[in-house]
């Protein structure tokens, strides 16, 4: 499955990645590029990119998705879109792309502590970093686990703020029966090609009303309204042909891939269960989750640290991933902020000290996961 052509390859010394895109098979794709030969469409909201858009909202369960070319431009237009300036709340415990997106908007980021189970923006902290100069939180559903959004919801009305979400990770998720990409002023999606759904680059942003997306369709296509009307400072966002007609094929694998990835996390739970020193993140039982990430954390207990358990995979060509090391406020172009002191965020600078990210996705097989396991079992 990893690599079906290179039939001599020892299945014991196959790298293991912490993710792999799940590609359909190539001859379901060739009929769409046929169909994109034909009509010379290649981008500008195609006849794929017309029916991935409904398609995704459908399957998603919300109203008002404006496709994109990636989940970092996505950021940067909602932040452009919903007019924020000034501070925004958001967690150091996150990929680069979501600081930036501030940054790229002229926008302090001020970082507040997560919560040590959810890995997610605490709300009580949120509370305490609102200056008079907050416009915004900018949370993001780590490992797709969601974020308290009504603690969340509550102190953004109570003191005005808007709430773009992150969800980048959450593609699917729900939480209490409704689809996380639906919460806040607005949430972002990626679709990447290391995301559970993949249009190789690609993003969304979910507003909230038909106004609102029809500002941030103009937003990612330069701003303009017609061929002599361009109405705002946009920029080019747009996902072309090729990319929706991938997006369009992979709706239909979906459900295969993840029924895959719910074994493997089953698998892990079974079999790291009560190890010394390892400890899992507990799945909530109001949460239909993706199973697109598996954290663990490497406490005291265990043989090694996180690093040495790193390193002792990477020797075995299993490329676990330190998922987030270093936070974002570490980073040079952050570090300085008063908010960005460790003593600030003390629980995150603990978990991206001991979180490792285990190889989960649906071409994984039973010997892979077998040498996976037994190499984190060789430490305890
Ligand atoms: C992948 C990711 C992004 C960026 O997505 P792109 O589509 O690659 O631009 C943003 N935020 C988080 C949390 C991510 O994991």
């Amino acid at each position: 499955m990893l690599d079906g052509l290179n039939v001599e390859m020892d299945p014991n010394n196959r790298p293991i990645y912490v993710t792999r895109p799940y590609l359909p098979p190539l001859e379901e794709f060739t009929p769409y590029l046929e169909k994109i030969w034909e009509s010379h469409w290649l981008t500008n909201a195609g006849p794929f990119h017309q029916q991935l858009e409904p398609a995704l909202a459908g399957h998603l369960g919300v109203g008002h998705l404006s496709l994109f070319n990636n989940a970092t431009i996505s950021l940067i237009v909602a932040l452009q879109a919903l007019r924020i300036t000034g501070e925004v709340i958001t967690t150091p415990f996150t990929f680069p792309a979501t600081t930036h997106s501030l940054l790229w908007n002229g926008i302090r980021p001020v970082f507040a502590d997560i919560d040590p189970v959810t890995l997610n923006l605490d709300p009580a902290r949120i509370e305490r970093a609102i200056t008079p100069h907050t416009m915004a939180i900018m949370p993001v559903h780590c490992y797709g686990m969601p974020c308290d959004y009504m603690a969340i919801q509550e102190i953004a009305d109570r003191r005005g703020l808007k709430v773009i979400y992150d969800a980048a990770h959450a593609f699917g998720v729900r939480a209490d029966g409704t689809s996380v990409a639906g919460l806040g002023d607005m949430s972002v999606l990626s679709f990447h090609a290391t995301k559970v759904f993949n249009t190789f680059e690609g993003g969304a942003i979910v507003s909230r009303d038909a106004e609102m997306k029809k500002r941030v369709d103009y937003l990612k296509n330069f701003g303009i309204a017609d061929e002599v009307t361009v109405v705002g400072p946009g920029i080019n966002g747009k996902m072309n042909e090729v990319q929706a007609a991938f997006g369009l094929l992979q709706l239909r694998y979906l459900a295969d891939g993840q029924a895959r990835r719910q074994e493997i996390d089953r698998y892990y739970r079974r079999e790291l269960a009560g190890l010394r020193g390892i400890r899992l993140q507990e799945p909530l039982e109001r949460v239909e989750g993706n199973y697109s990430y598996f954290p663990i954390r490497v406490e005291p207990g265990y043989g090694l640290t996180r690093d040495g358990l790193y390193d002792a995979l990477r020797a075995r060509e299993i490329y676990a991933r330190r998922y987030f090391y270093p936070l974002m406020s570490e980073l040079p172009m952050y570090r300085d902020m008063p908010s960005a002191d460790p003593a600030n965020l003390p629980v995150a600078t603990r978990a991206a000290r001991q979180i490792l990210c285990l190889p989960i996705y649906a071409g994984l097989e039973k010997s892979d996961l077998d040498r996976v396991v037994s190499v984190i079992k060789e430490h305890i």
